[in-house]
């Protein structure tokens, strides 16, 4: 039995194809938006619908299976990462998606300066920068060129 197998029935979840498609595509590619997992997933199973995926994403997301990260302005990245609180750097140019191991340690591994009462079990910390390729690559877009600077 797979690790992927064991994980569905951990949680009552029938064992499928397209379950055990999604999760390694997940595991294999992580932070991916949900068109990204369609067309991994109908690499190896051609005959999955859409639609399919849709409701494996929203199943396993719901059984805590899969982790749905959806930051400012990007569309809805999952990951099978979820046994932690780990965080997230976010490149503003291209979307890049890295981990960051939490602060701390556990969840929420940052304390507000004022909890208002409330019991805090998570903190979400979204960090956003630029990653090495786009800055790379704005670098040579600037850098002097003999021909260009004419
Ligand atoms: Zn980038
Ligand atoms: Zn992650």
């Amino acid at each position: 039995m797979s690790d992927f197998e064991s994980q569905l029935r951990a949680v009552s979840l029938r064992v499928t194809r397209p379950r055990l498609a999604v999760l390694a595509a997940l595991r294999d590619h992580p932070h991916v938006d949900t068109d990204t997992v369609i067309g991994l997933v109908r690499d190896v199973h051609p005959t999955v619908s859409h639609q399919a995926v849709y409701d494996v994403l929203r199943a396993l997301t719901d059984a805590g299976l899969v982790r749905r990260i959806e930051p400012a302005g990007a569309t809805a990245r999952y990951e099978t990462r979820v046994a932690d609180n780990h965080h997230h750097i976010v490149c503003r140019s291209c979307g890049a998606i890295a981990d960051v191991d939490c602060a701390v340690g556990a969840a929420p591994c940052l304390n507000p300066s004022d909890d208002h009462g409330f019991v805090v079990d998570e903190a979400e910390v979204v960090y956003w920068g630029t990653c090495p390729d786009c800055a790379a690559e704005r670098t040579s877009q600037s850098a002097p060129s003999s021909e260009g600077s004419r």
